[in-house]
Parts: structure tokens; C-alpha cells; sequence
């Protein structure tokens, strides 16, 4: 058996070797044989032809032209590609796969993604958990203030209720922004199945600044959101919770990679733009920037530099987006030092909303 041969049988694939003047396979790999038993050396073209729908009409258009690809019907009806080759003495070379077996192949792949997005999810809500506690902390903390402030008033008698009014508001936004936060994170949370919805990403820059308003004011970031030409069109379709998990996880990053700057550099930029078929994010940050061995491992899963990190947010954000037909990337910032993530997203048209 020469060498090649040999390497297309250790590969388990399915090929034959045709004579196509003596209308017969002169040579096969034992895989294809072992599944598809029709196949042997010495048999001939015209037994296969009624098993395999279109195989006569490929190895014609191979004659003649040299190559031809084609979807094959198989004996028990599913699905086989094909490709066939002429060589220089004339010989068809044909391969076959079943169709079957990758369709079979990509749903699990795809079941697998799906497993990674909940185990995600369930992280990035014990991340939230503790993150909702600081944020807790702070509208609970002043409407305690607030509170004691009237209790020693009215001990004292002195409850005129133009200099209580304007307090008691105050009491009344804090409870309602600590109700808002609770409303958001349960909304994040019992989120399950992926939906198709439109989105606009200007609504979900603004949702997921607010979801990291504390992290923002802690850490004392300036936010500047930049809309380019024709911004108000960037509208995609997709899993709102999913992608505002993105839009968050990368911009908390972001936050964290300029806690090693001085205060007045700490600056978050987000630019939204659109081209004529994607609509684009950017999420550009003013920390170290990524250095060329961090480059290389940045979507695997695991790979952290941060003490309490998990290393699992790039790599199921690009998923979230890869599922969604789109694209993430990043590059070094234009100016200075720090990086920008991008993502990319199939613009919403007014055909992919009918056709939803
Ligand atoms: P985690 O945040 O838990 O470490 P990620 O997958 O989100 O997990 O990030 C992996 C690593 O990529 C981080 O630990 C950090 O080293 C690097 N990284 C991510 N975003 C940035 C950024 N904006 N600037 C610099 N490094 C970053």
C-alpha cells in the first residue's frame, strides 16, 4: 500500500479510486468499505449508482472538468458530500463524508457552548452577588442617614415640613435606585433561553454603564460614550441578557486594567458605529494594554493575570458573540498606551425583522 494510502486509512477516511473506462472501483479505503459495505475493489459503478443518488452525474462533470463537488443521497437517505478528482492518467479519485455524522458533530459542539454559557452565567452571578452587596452598601448607607437625621429632629420638635420634604425625597430616590439594582440582577438572572430580540446598542451601553455604576464611581473612572456617523443605526438582533453579558464583562475588564494608572487617566471610552452590513463596539481603556505573550492566551479558557480572577470571561464572550454571527477582536488603543476590544454584529435590516 503506498504511503498516502496508508495515511488515508490511519485517518479513517472514506476514498475510492475509479476506473472510469472499466466502470469500476479499483481501490478503497477499508473505512469506507466497513461503512458503506457497497464499496469494495472490484465492484462495479453501475451496482452503486441506484444506492447513490447523483454519484453518475458528479463523476461525469469530474471527467470533463477535472473536479466536482456534489451532496450525495445515500442508500438509507442521508446526506453524503463528495469530491471528485481526475488525475493525469485518468483515474477518479472520489471522497466521501457523511453529512450525518457533522451535522451530528456541530450540534454537540454547539450543546457544549451552550453548557459553557450556563456555567458563565452561574459564575458572573456569584461575581454579581458580591458586586450587588457594595452596590447595596451605598443607597442603603445614605437612606440609614437620612433616617437618623429626621429621628433627631423629630426628638428635638423640629419638623417643619419645608426642610423635611427635600430629605424624605432623597430617602425616596435611594430606596428606588436600590430597588432598580435588585430588578436588574434578578432580570439577569433568571434569564434562560437564549431570545432573538432587536437591539439597539446605544439602549445596551447605557444599561450596562448603570449595572457598573459602582465599580465606576469606586474606582473613579470617566465614562465617554462616542456615537460615529450614522450610530442611531446600530441595531442587531440577538439575545439582549447575553449580549449586555458581553458588553459588562468587557468593560469590567476595562475598569480593571486602569486600577494600576493614576486617577485622571482612568478613562472608559465606548464608541458605537455602524457599517453598511455590521453594526461595531468599542470598548477602549487607558490601562498597560496586552502584552504579545497575554495576546496569544487571552480567549483560552483559564488564563488570568488577576489574583481572584477566573479567566473564563473573554473566552465565553467571544462565544456569546461567535453564536450570534459576529465578531471579537481587540487592538492596541490608537493613541497611547491601553487596548480596545471590538465587537462586530450583523446589523438589524428591515428584512431580517420580517423575517423574525
Ligand atoms: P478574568 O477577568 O477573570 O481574568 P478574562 O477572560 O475576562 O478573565 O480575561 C483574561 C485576562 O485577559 C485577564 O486576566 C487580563 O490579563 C487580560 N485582559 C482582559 N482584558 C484586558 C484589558 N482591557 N487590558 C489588559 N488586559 C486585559
Amino acid at each position: 500500500m503506498p504511503d498516502a494510502a496508508l495515511s488515508l486509512e490511519t485517518l479513517g477516511q472514506w476514498i475510492a479510486t475509479i476506473d472510469p473506462r472499466a466502470q469500476r472501483i479499483t481501490w478503497c479505503t477499508q473505512a469506507l468499505a466497513a461503512s458503506l459495505p457497497q464499496w469494495r475493489a472490484g465492484g462495479s459503478l453501475a451496482d452503486l449508482a441506484s444506492g447513490f443518488r447523483g454519484l453518475g452525474e458528479l463523476l461525469a462533470q469530474a471527467g470533463e472538468s477535472g473536479r466536482a463537488e456534489a451532496v450525495l443521497t445515500g442508500p438509507d437517505g442521508h446526506p453524503l458530500s463528495a469530491q471528485a478528482a481526475t488525475d493525469a492518467q485518468g483515474q477518479l479519485h472520489l471522497r466521501l463524508a457523511d453529512l450525518r455524522s457533522d451535522q451530528q458533530a456541530a450540534a454537540r459542539h454547539l450543546n457544549d457552548r451552550e453548557q459553557l454559557l450556563l456555567l458563565s452565567r452561574s459564575l458572573s452571578v456569584g461575581e454579581m452577588a458580591s458586586t450587588l452587596a457594595h452596590e447595596l452598601n451605598q443607597p442603603i448607607g445614605a437612606l440609614t442617614n437620612l433616617l437618623r437625621g429626621l429621628l433627631i429632629r423629630i426628638d428635638r420638635g423640629n419638623l417643619d415640613p419645608a426642610s423635611v420634604r427635600p430629605a424624605v425625597q432623597r430617602g425616596v430616590e435611594h430606596a428606588l435606585y436600590a430597588a432598580g439594582i435588585i430588578t436588574r440582577v434578578r432580570d439577569y438572572v433568571q434569564h434562560r433561553q437564549p431570545k432573538a430580540e432587536t437591539i439597539a446598542l446605544r439602549g445596551l451601553v447605557d444599561d450596562a454603564i448603570s449595572l457598573l455604576d459602582w465599580e465606576i464611581q469606586r474606582d473613579g473612572i470617566s465614562v465617554a460614550v462616542r456615537e460615529g456617523p450614522g450610530a442611531q443605526a446600530a441595531v442587531v438582533r440577538g439575545d439582549r441578557v447575553l449580549q449586555q453579558q458581553v458588553l459588562v464583562n468587557l468593560a469590567r475588564n476595562a475598569i480593571e486594567a486602569m486600577r494600576s494608572v493614576a486617577r485622571p487617566d482612568r478613562q472608559l471610552e465606548i464608541l458605537i458605529g455602524v457599517d453598511e452590513d455590521n453594526a461595531t463596539l468599542g470598548i477602549a481603556d487607558r490601562g498597560p494594554g496586552i502584552d504579545e505573550s497575554a495576546a496569544a492566551r487571552m480567549f483560552t479558557p483559564f488564563f488570568t493575570t488577576k489574583p481572584g480572577g477566573m479567566g473564563v470571561g473573554l473566552h465565553v464572550c467571544r462565544s456569546i458573540i461567535e453564536l450570534q454571527q459576529g465578531r471579537l477582536w481587540f487592538t492596541p488603543r490608537d493613541e497611547g498606551p491601553g487596548c480596545t476590544f471590538w465587537v462586530s454584529l450583523p446589523r438589524a435590516t428591515e428584512a431580517t425583522e420580517l423575517a423574525a
